[in-house]
């Protein structure tokens, strides 16, 4: 008895000792050492992002160049306009197409786009850029208007999705996360011939994916959601059909999100809720997360999404200005998925020391940090983890909770959550032994890989 007390106490002195290492290591270390502090920390899950947006521009053109990926399709990107009767609309330079849709243009139209694996070094520099926001000016109508155009025709084929998707999975895995909870349209996918692909195959082209020696070998556990774009007029019966194939493909693929911008008034939240009663009436089991309150206006968005069923709610931004809502968050029921750079980058909070971020963590709301579209802010969890520390100076006791709340929050079945917690749990243990001689000194070994975001952003000279 006597050794366990014995024991006990000596855990809890060094695990008080590291939390007190850590703030002198924030008051001492120069970016780089925080930031591949940061890398290399054991960080939990990513419970929002959209598969789609997720890769970095590279990874989409080392997929979409590569024969073995492509399997025969060829990809074209537009590089000027000649107002043929039927050029493609939006008029977007470095819209990205498939062949098929390429070969129903006119010669005139044809003559506006290239080859993709045929590009210039300066055409591909343009075109890579062309798919994140790097520039100054670049905000919320750039991202939802332009990029996420831009990038469809690739998205839309589902072996294309799925490599950069094990690409990615790879980068995240070596960052440190060892879940994620991937968003992913159910339609929209479209095979060579421009023939839609059927759901159940795009389910077999991800467990297809998953199942590569590479992307097991990541450490990255994957469940998906299912997004429905929620101002679409049908898209009460794109949320039925996703309930229906959710029911049929329950070993991967665990709920359900409304996305898509909140300032389009039509995809208002309480428009669906005879939807979900109808549904929750035939199935059991469908988690739901959902965009909510990523809005400039106060509102209760986040109410009436809580009263759809919402066990997690992406953003929250405007939950800060529902004081009932906020304060029953406070009873730990369900989490709120925070997304720094993006909601800085998209104007939400261009200067984030006004982000409710803090006031939710510090007053008992579960919240975790997420990366929602890294592909093209050029970011990673870590910028996500260095932005909260430099903003609101995160105690090493809160990026531990957010991170087991991360897991403890997900949607994996409950027996796969508990491995991962205590999988966690040890992992850290054993990242704090590593660290608790000195911290200079364990860096030294540590080779992150800065983001785009960071280099801009984060670690500029
Ligand atoms: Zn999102």
């Amino acid at each position: 008895m006597l050794k366990m007390f014995l024991l006990a106490a000596s855990v809890a002195s060094a695990q008080v000792t590291f939390d007190e290492r850590f703030e002198q290591f924030k008051r001492t270390a120069t970016p780089e050492q925080l930031y591949a502090f940061l890398y290399a920390m054991p960080k939990g899950g990513d419970l929002h992002h959209h598969g789609s947006l997720a890769a970095y521009p590279e990874e989409w053109f080392a997929a979409a160049t590569d024969p073995a990926v492509t399997r025969g399709n060829t990809f074209f990107t537009r590089l000027r306009y000649s107002a043929c009767p039927d050029s493609l609309e939006p008029f977007l330079r470095y819209q990205t197409i498939a062949r098929y849709a390429f070969l129903k243009l006119s010669p005139c139209a044809q003559e506006e786009y290239a080859r993709l694996d045929q590009l210039s070094p300066e055409r591909r520099q343009g075109w890579l850029s062309a798919m994140r926001l790097d520039q100054p000016g670049e905000g919320r109508d750039e991202f939802f208007e332009q990029v996420v155009n831009r990038l469809l025709g690739l998205a839309r084929d589902p072996n294309v999705l799925a490599d950069v998707m094990a690409r990615y999975l790879q980068r995240y895995g070596r960052e440190g996360i060892r879940y994620v909870e991937t968003q992913l349209g159910l339609v929209g996918g479209v095979d060579q011939e421009g023939q839609p692909y059927p759901p159940a195959k795009v389910a077999d082209t991800m467990r297809a994916m998953l199942a590569r020696p590479e992307v097991k070998a990541s450490g990255v556990t994957v469940r998906f959601l299912i997004t429905v774009i929620r101002f679409r007029p049908d898209a009460e019966q794109r949320i039925e059909e996703a309930y229906a194939f959710l029911d049929q493909n329950r070993d991967l693929f665990a709920g359900l999100n409304l996305a898509g911008r909140e300032d389009n008034d039509k995809g208002h939240a309480l428009r669906f809720l005879e939807t979900f009663r109808k549904l929750r009436r035939q199935y059991s089991g469908i988690r739901l997360s959902i965009h909510a309150g990523e809005v400039d206006s106060p509102g209760t968005q986040v109410r009436d999404t809580l009263l759809l069923g919402a066990e997690r709610i992406g953003h929250g931004l405007n939950l800060i200005t529902d004081p009932n809502t906020l304060v029953r968050m406070r009873d730990r029921r369900q989490l709120v998925e925070i997304n720094l750079v993006s909601n800085r980058l998209l104007e939400y909070f261009p200067n984030l020391d006004l982000h409710p971020f803090p006031e939710y963590l510090r007053t008992g709301v579960p919240v975790c940090l997420n990366t929602d579209d890294p592909g093209v802010w050029d970011s990673n969890l870590t910028d996500e983890y260095f932005t909260a520390i430099r903003h609101f100076r995160l105690t090493w006791a809160e990026m531990k909770q957010m991170a087991r709340d991360s897991l403890q929050y997900s949607f994996a079945p409950s027996e796969v959550r508990r491995l991962m917690l205590a999988n966690y749990d040890i992992a850290l243990g054993n990242f704090e032994n590593r660290f608790a001689k000195s911290f200079p000194e364990t860096l030294k070994s540590v080779k992150p890989e800065p983001s785009g975001y960071a280099l801009r952003n984060i670690l500029v000279k």
